[in-house]
């Protein structure tokens, strides 16, 4: 994606990292946050507090590869963390997690902190399980200057997967089934247009 940077741009934009699951999203969102680290840049990573597969503080992608990061209960609460930092020390990257779980305010948010300079790397999944578009990355496709669509492979085909199929006892999930399953054998499979199944 450096390659499409105009090396004179003013800082100050979006980059948005999107596409379905098993699509190395969160590979490619610790690896681009961590460069600014290495070159001292201040760098401040926000999650939705929803999400804590894995730990509370820090952001972990499935090959295990980890980054710091604040949880945050919604979008007012990043915006004043960020103001807060901000008065200590210039903040030159602020990185965003699971965006599509964050209340729709933040896409103003994000467009408010891009215009004060700083570079927002926002990572998201573009659609649900059901194949509609996921809140806030629909606006951010839009509003971000910088657009990764990552693919996956298919699961079923070995083609190329844009798609998120929910699994629960070896069968796709209906599109009422409720969101958490209590004890169920749940699993998420990357598709490819032709192998998902539409729930019903
Ligand atoms: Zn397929």
């Amino acid at each position: 994606m450096s390659y499409r940077m105009n090396p004179n741009s003013k800082r100050g934009w979006i980059e948005l990292i999107t596409g379905c699951m098993f699509a190395g999203k969160t590979e490619e969102f610790i690896r681009r946050l961590k460069r600014y680290k290495y070159a001292q840049q201040n760098v401040l990573v926000f999650k939705p507090l929803i999400d804590d597969r894995y730990s509370k503080q820090d952001i972990f992608s499935h090959s295990g590869m980890s980054i710091e990061s604040l949880p945050v209960k919604d979008s007012t609460e990043l915006y004043e963390i960020f103001k807060a930092e901000q008065v200590k020390k210039k903040i030159d990257i602020i990185g965003i997690d699971e965006v599509q779980f964050l209340d729709i305010k933040i896409v103003e948010v994000i467009s408010k902190i891009a215009d004060e300079g700083v570079i927002v790397i926002v990572n998201g999944l573009d659609k649900d399980f059901k194949n509609n578009p996921f809140q806030n990355v629909d606006k951010l496709l839009v509003e971000a200057e910088y657009v990764d669509k990552l693919t996956s492979i298919c699961h079923k085909c070995g083609g190329n997967a844009n798609r998120t199929q929910r699994i629960i006892d070896g069968k796709p999930a209906k599109a009422d089934e409720p969101i958490i399953v209590i004890s169920a054998n749940e699993k998420y499979e990357a598709r490819c247009r032709h192998c998902y199944i539409k729930p019903e």
